[in-house]
């Protein structure tokens, strides 16, 4: 397979260190909401990613982190921190919260048929890990103690930003006034902060009482369960400038070499052509699609028509489309259920290669959709319903679900009427036209209409 590695900015090779099993770091959600789809959107091509690699013969190991402390408002060390906050505006517990929200993510993911990765990590499960890792920083001279906590020296990492590829003076012109005066550069980072009497979570480290930075979190548990270097990383192209040269910057700190393999990124989605935000009051969740009357996977059909690389746009109008699409591949897959035609072994084999080939070139899932519809353009076929389901893998639309067309609605043909078709029938297969005719005529005079086939008919309303 090949994958796009934001890091070189190329295709490249996937080479597992071990050969047969691919690591797998994803950034998880941060649980102070809920997740709304451009979130999803994200957890869509992870799970694509997976379903590719298993595809190709691949075990996995993959984990997920759940942020449920540190994630501060800006990305970077500004604000409150996001579960505090929430935690207060909503008189909650902050675990109250976290617990709330990681339910009806873990929920919405399965509604997405997303696949939880192997190992799921709450940060709060992991504050030891954590002080230990930051302990180790400070001890090799990475990492320095301000009144409000410990900073990571991003001038003892002279590769800090390699990822991003911004010029740091770029980003320090750039950048807001700042209000640290304690740190010796202002783009060094908190790996731990020490947390006021008032703060709302809070643990005893050898700094006193505090709460550990966002990105260490990701280090520290990447290594944990993943060792010193991983296969893939992945997450939402926002990470790129500060989340991921971050954990960066940490992780190549402490062992002294690279730590992933594979940079890969999905890029956002966008609501009619602009960015989503609550102010703005776009942001949809799966609940308030389905309100809409849109399945979740129709919402995955809708995100499986871009590549993971572009901006999706998304608009009711589009996921409309991608709804009708959905369910017309639906019931053409339903038909070949129990058709005995047979395809050529070279169509079927075409189609299984082509579809391959597009998957293997950095997840090109629009073009594996395009390999499945040429296929169904075949007559109805088992051995096309097969393929489907083996393309489903991929896919993850639940093909296997699916129902033929329901029967054309007869019902509200009355008793008459159709006894009258059936003599006309008779009359038909005996070959008496005149009586035929004159039922066909007595028919329309009701108002009802007889199409006849080979060797059956269908009455409608006229
Ligand atoms: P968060 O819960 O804020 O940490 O974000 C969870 C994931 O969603 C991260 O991987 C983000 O990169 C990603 N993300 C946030 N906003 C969008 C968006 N509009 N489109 C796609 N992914 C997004
Ligand atoms: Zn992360």
């Amino acid at each position: 397979m090949k994958v796009y590695n934001t890091l070189s900015r190329q295709k490249e090779t996937l080479e597992p260190i071990k050969s047969g099993l691919v690591t797998m770091y994803s950034c998880g959600p941060t649980v102070y909401n809920y997740a709304h789809i451009g979130n999803l959107r994200t957890y869509v091509f992870m799970d694509l990613l997976r379903r590719a690699l298993r595809a190709d013969g691949y075990k996995l190991k993959g984990v997920m982190n759940v942020t449920d402390v540190g994630h501060l408002m800006s990305d970077a060390d500004d604000g409150e921190d996001k579960m505090a906050k929430a935690a207060a505006e909503q008189h909650k517990r902050p675990e109250e919260i976290a617990a709330y929200y990681t339910e009806i993510f873990m929920r919405d993911i399965a509604r997405l048929n997303i696949g939880k990765p192997e190992i799921v990590a709450k940060a709060t499960d992991h504050i030891d890990d954590m002080i230990a890792y930051v302990e180790a920083l400070v001890e090799k001279g990475y990492g320095y103690e301000t009144s409000d906590g410990i900073y990571f020296d991003i001038g003892k990492f002279p590769e800090y930003g390699k990822l991003s590829r911004l010029n740091l003076d770029d980003q320090i012109a750039g950048a807001r006034v700042e209000v640290n005066t304690e740190k010796r550069h202002p783009a060094d980072f908190a790996l731990w902060k020490k947390a006021p009497k008032e703060h709302i979570m809070q643990w005893p480290s050898p700094w006193g009482m505090g709460y550990p930075g966002w990105h260490i979190e990701c280090s520290t548990m990447s290594r944990k369960y993943l060792g010193d270097v991983l296969d893939i990383h992945t997450g939402g192209v926002d990470h790129i400038p500060v989340h991921h040269e971050n954990e960066i910057a940490q992780s190549e700190a402490l062992v002294g070499h690279k730590t992933v393999d594979y940079w890969m990124h999905g890029e956002f989605m966008l609501v009619d052509g602009g960015k989503m935000s609550k102010s703005l009051g776009n942001t949809y969740t799966l609940d308030q699609l389905a309100e809409r009357g849109y399945e979740p996977l129709d919402f995955r059909y809708f995100c499986l028509n871009a590549h993971y690389r572009k901006k999706l746009n998304f608009t009711f109008e589009g996921l409309s489309a991608a709804q009708t699409a959905h369910r017309r591949l639906k019931t053409l897959v339903a038909a070949c259920r129990e058709a005995n035609a047979v395809t050529p072994s070279d169509v079927l084999e075409k189609a299984r290669a082509d579809f391959r080939q597009a998957v293997d070139d950095d997840l090109n899932i629009p073009l594996a959709l395009g390999v499945l519809w040429t296929l169904l353009k075949n007559p109805p076929a088992k051995d096309i319903y097969e393929t489907a389901l083996a393309f489903d893998k991929v896919l993850g639309l639940s093909l296997d679900k699916a129902q033929a067309a329901p029967a054309p609605q007869i019902d509200d043909i009355p008793d008459e009427i159709r006894a009258i078709a059936e003599e006309r029938f008779a009359a038909r297969k005996a070959k008496d036209w005149a009586k035929s005719d004159a039922l066909r005529d007595e028919l329309a005079a009701r108002g009802y209409a007889v199409v006849d086939a080979k060797d059956s008919y269908t009455i409608k309303k006229a």
